[in-house]
């Protein structure tokens, strides 16, 4: 969204395309969660300021190869965003067993009791929503600490939550195995089972690198920006998408 605006605040004639209904990318999962109301503000008004500077916005548009090299543009930037990686054990692919992206959407197919895999910021900042809505919520993670992004300031805070809902976080527990009620850890105590209705996977994001790599024979000119290169956050994301966009059209552009 960042990068069509740009585009088009340069003179640029702009298509957005987006294959959901929607823009907004991964963040509309959160625009439900209270403490996430500026983000759900900030995808509206990068909508309407779209709106206004005359993009030609597609949803519904699935873009491939074929799709792109039709529109005959001479520069394509690709935001194709990420996936959520499924932990490799045995189990994640059970009917108990949601995405964080997932959790975030349909909050009401969370039972009660749930184990979050992994104290990122995503699974931090779930375990506090999930908590909000009365369920009660573990967490479950192989390194010492929350991960906290590079931003130490949010951790404080998200570390202040996890202190008001009194969410149990267990550090150095590595999850190996999920059963229909719960999931089996390893930790430095020895093996531990946490009993929950739900298990949620919040370790990481994989980039779709590949996916966006195979559009760049489109147009003559190619960028690709934001979470397709490295999943991080909105400010990386739309810093790219600004550099690219104003990038376009310089032979002399890194
Ligand atoms: C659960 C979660 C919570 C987060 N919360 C925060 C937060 O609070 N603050 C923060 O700074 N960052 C947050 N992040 C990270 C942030 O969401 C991303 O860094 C940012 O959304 C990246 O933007 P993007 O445009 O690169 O990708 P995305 O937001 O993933 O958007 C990519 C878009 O491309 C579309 N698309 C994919 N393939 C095609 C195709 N072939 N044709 C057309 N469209 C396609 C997708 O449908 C999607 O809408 C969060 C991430 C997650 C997973």
């Amino acid at each position: 969204m960042q990068a069509a605006l740009t585009c088009a605040d340069r003179g640029h004639e702009v298509v957005l395309c987006e294959k959901n209904e929607r823009l907004g990318g991964i963040l509309l999962c959160e625009e439900d969660v209270p403490f996430k109301r500026a983000l759900a503000r900030y995808l509206r008004l990068q909508s309407e300021l779209l709106e206004r500077a005359g993009v030609d916005i597609r949803t519904g548009t699935r873009v491939t190869p074929a799709y792109a090299a039709d529109i005959g543009a001479d520069a394509v930037i690709a935001a194709l965003g990420a996936r959520p990686v499924a932990l490799a054990i045995s189990g994640i692919d059970g009917p108990n067993v949601l995405s964080a992206e997932e959790a975030y959407r349909h909050p009401a197919s969370v039972g009660d009791r749930s184990v979050i895999l992994g104290a990122g910021l995503v699974g931090t900042e779930l375990a506090i929503y999930l908590s909000m809505l009365g369920k009660k919520v573990r967490i479950a993670e192989m390194k010492g600490e929350i991960s906290d992004g590079g931003n130490f300031i949010h951790a404080r805070a998200i570390a202040a939550e996890v202190a008001r809902y009194a969410i149990d976080i267990l550090f150095f527990a590595k999850a190996v195995l999920i059963d229909a009620r719960g999931v089996h850890c390893e930790t430095p105590a020895g093996d531990r089972y946490l009993e929950s209705d739900t298990v949620i996977y919040a370790s990481g994001q994989r980039p779709l690198r590949d996916e966006a790599r195979a559009l760049g024979r489109a147009a003559s000119e190619f960028y690709q920006i934001g979470d397709c290169v490295s999943p991080k956050n909105i400010m990386e994301a739309t810093a790219t998408a600004y550099e690219a966009a104003r990038n376009i059209g310089r032979p002399d552009r890194v």
